[in-house]
């Protein structure tokens, strides 16, 4: 039993009754803080260091809590006292330290490892102003610095420190814990993140502007610092030796702290570099063991041995290739260690697809990992066997043993017990607690019987959680929507490849459509949400189209009774935890081949969304979970667009002129769009892109596409039909528990003691 009212008291010297909900925040942070302080570290001999540039951890007042089993405790004695838990967790700023996917995967990754007593702590920078917040402006999107570190946080000061060696200086590093308590477990695992002392905030100019050549006080203020420039290239090399050389001083550490001669350090310590940016962990710690007396063969041996590579994009963009001038100019130290992995690997196989360094003199970063790793790991079935197939199939041909598939997954604890405790709670009622440890359990839903009732609470489930939504949009942005109406969602980052452009296109599409006298059976409103890099132009005229559009259909009283879009600013953990519970239609709709698994869609799915989507990343084995008749897939297969680029085979002005696109990609630059508010260069850009490059194939899929949506929408009138379609949706996503990716991991990967 615990007992706030005391702990209260003795903090404030007043009752519950009488604390703002500010200060009831600070003192639960306090209170659950002190909780996990309390428990003990994992203390088995081998220890995972999963490292990464990202970790997308969300507010965590309600999630530790659930996980302490502190939760109903709490919310109950502030509810005795007329408190409302849900206001207090308002007051919570979320941490900025991730991005997207990638970083949210790293953050479900380390809940579910604490979940299973596993000894695996995550390693990465504690950026100061993290990713940017996105405003809107003129129907633009705008970057401001977020500033989400208060002087009380979940940050614990530590006494550990590194001398990080760069060219010209050494850095002193200062490392600060956040404390992730698994879900009932006795012990409690680690997030690091190490930061520098001397980065000053005040260096920031208009919006997220700074001296990029600063680096004493710039190094962690931002989490990927725009790299369209040389200078912005090097801060990143700068950032990623940071972590890379901290983690690598704090794994050795620990290893002979519990009594590693280093010759064993395989024994203790194993590596998992996540996506490229921890690469030069490679390198450095093979430089590491050298000082300590190892020899360059034997510490290369070691390095193998205990490092592994996860894959998470065959986009080419996005696999990093250093300039060795760069490295030489940040780490001179480690460039000859680079250059003689390099001719290693060359004397194995001297041939471009595999080479370290090419013939420009850049390093790719994947390959390093791929030669001097022991696993390399795609994160959806059909990524892996496209890595193994073309991607990487020069690699696959040398190292066919490395290579393994683990299906990426989601911690249930915040996506469904948090996140819809309606849901969680029914479930419970129906099927006991046994899915909270095993996801599988879900699918005993399959066996109830007499599903009228079943059915009733989903219904009334959803239009509960559409109501949260609904309230949350209009206090956060002065939005009303109809909670009605049919929620169709499309929220993660802005990239043509997700293609947000082609829903945009399905929106004219019903407009023109609604216009044209024909009125829908039940309105429907179009969510989108996501944050563009600041470089990327077509993603921001996306945006801008996005919110030009909204416009246009709100202030048309012909089309607005049955047609919003709404794109919600500022897309993070904490909206996705409104949007998706709330959502009838999960838009999952990438170009066949690039979204390497996606992980929304499996939020949405065990949320009780139907998907709309290609059979592409994950969607592929949702597909095969549910069967046919449960998804709306739609579009061409991954192999019919591998062929395309093979053969330069598509082209998008073939398509632009059919009768059904033209017309809604000339909408684009029409008088009505123009006179919303649109930005001429950024409308005729977007549409020239679309008629004459669409690298992502939009113009492909888009008559499929808008037929298969206009099918669903005809679908979800029969109300118990569309209700069986959820019930499997919501029986089958067990696999798709991050607990279970894990076992995986532990099993083939890392071999941890449980
Ligand atoms: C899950 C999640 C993502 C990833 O979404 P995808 O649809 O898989 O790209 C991105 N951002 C946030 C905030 C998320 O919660």
């Amino acid at each position: 039993m615990i007992n706030l009212q005391n702990f209260v008291q003795a903090q404030y010297a007043k009752r519950i009754e009488d604390c703002s909900d500010k200060e009831l925040y600070y003192a639960l942070l306090a209170f659950t803080k002190q909780r996990s302080a309390s428990k003990c570290t994992n203390d088995q001999k081998k220890k995972l260091y999963y490292i990464s540039a990202e970790f997308l951890i969300g507010k965590l007042l309600s999630n530790n809590l659930i996980n302490l089993g502190l939760y109903d405790e709490v919310k109950d004695q502030l509810a005795a006292a007329g408190k409302d838990l849900i206001a207090i967790e308002d007051v919570e700023l979320e941490p900025s330290l991730g991005n997207g996917g990638l970083g949210r995967l790293a953050a479900c990754f380390l809940d579910s490892i604490a979940s299973l007593g596993l000894n695996g702590d995550g390693v990465g920078l504690n950026y100061h102003f993290g990713l940017f917040r996105q405003l809107f402006e003129y129907h633009q999107q705008s970057t401001q610095p977020n500033n989400w570190i208060t002087p009380q946080s979940w940050l614990t000061e530590s006494s550990i420190s590194y001398q990080i060696p760069f060219a010209n200086f050494t850095l002193t590093s200062k490392l600060y814990d956040i404390d992730v308590p698994g879900y009932k477990t006795e012990r409690k695992n680690r997030l690091r993140l190490f930061d520098l002392g001397s980065v000053d905030n005040n260096i920031i100019y208009d919006g997220i502007e700074f001296d990029k050549e600063d680096i004493y006080r710039n190094l962690t203020l931002f989490l990927y610092p725009d790299d369209s420039t040389d200078q912005g290239k090097i801060l990143r090399i700068f950032q990623q030796y940071f972590m890379v050389s901290n983690a690598a001083q704090l794994l050795i550490d620990e290893a002979i702290a519990k009594g590693s001669n280093l010759h064993d350090l395989a024994d203790y310590a194993v590596v998992q570099i996540n996506d490229t940016h921890p690469s030069l962990v490679i390198p450095e710690l093979i430089r590491l063991l050298e000082i300590k007396g190892i020899s360059f063969d034997e510490a290369v041996d070691i390095v193998k041995s205990m490092t592994a590579y996860t894959n998470h994009t065959i986009l080419s963009e996005a696999l990093e290739k250093w300039p060795l001038d760069f490295l030489r100019k940040v780490v001179p130290h480690l460039v000859p260690f680079i250059e003689e992995l390099d001719r290693r690997a060359k004397a194995i196989k001297d041939d471009p697809a595999v080479n370290i360094i090419d013939n420009e003199g850049r390093v790719h970063m994947a390959h390093m990992d791929i030669h001097y790793g022991y696993s390399i790991n795609g994160v959806a079935a059909l990524h892996t066997e496209i890595l193994k197939n073309s991607e990487l199939k020069a690699f696959y041909d040398l190292y066919p043993e490395k290579f393994n598939n683990k299906t990426n997954g989601i911690t249930f604890r915040r996506w469904l017990m948090h996140a819809n405790p309606q849901l969680a709670g029914y479930l419970d009622e129906l099927l006991g607690h046994g899915y909270h440890h095993d996801a599988s359990q879900l699918e005993n839903l399959l066996t109830i019987t007499g599903t009228k009732d079943l059915k009733a609470h989903l219904e009334d489930i959803k239009a509960h959680n559409k109501r949260k939504l609904q309230r949350h949009i209009q206090k956060t942005q002065g939005v009303q929507v109809n909670p009605e109406s049919i929620f169709d969602v499309q929220v993660k980052r802005l990239h043509e490849y997700k293609r947000q452009q082609m829903n945009v296109l399905y929106v004219i599409y019903k407009y023109l459509d609604i216009k044209a006298g024909n009125i829908p059976a039940r309105p429907l409103t179009i969510f989108f949400g996501g944050k563009a890099a600041p470089a990327y132009t077509i993603a921001q005229d996306i945006i801008h189209l996005i919110l030009v559009l909204s416009q246009v259909i709100q202030n048309d009283p012909d089309v607005s009774p049955y047609l919003q879009l709404v794109m919600i600013e500022n897309y993070n953990v904490t909206e996705a935890s409104f949007l998706i519970p709330a959502t009838d239609i999960s838009e999952q709709i990438s170009l066949a081949s690039k979204e390497a698994s996606g992980t929304g869609n499996m939020k949405f799915m065990l949320n009780g969304a139907l998907t709309l989507g290609t059979d592409d990343g994950a969607n592929v084995e949702i597909h095969d979970l549910v069967g046919d008749d449960n998804i709306y897939i739609f579009g061409e297969d991954s192999q019919t667009v591998i062929d395309h680029y093979a053969n330069g085979t598509y082209n998008s002005y073939d398509y632009y002129q059919r009768e059904q696109i033209k017309p809604l990609v000339d909408f684009i630059t029409s008088d009505v769009v123009r006179n919303a508010g649109g930005i001429d260069e950024r409308l005729w850009r977007l549409q020239r892109r679309l008629q004459h490059e669409d690298h992502f194939m939009t113009l492909l899929d888009l008559e499929d596409y808008i037929q298969t949506k206009e099918t669903m929408l005809k679908d979800y009138e029969d109300r118990d039909k569309w209700l069986d379609k959820v019930i499997v949706n919501i029986a089958k996503a067990g696999f798709f528990s991050s607990d279970r990716t894990i076992e995986q991991y532990n099993e083939d990967i890392w071999h941890l003691e449980k």
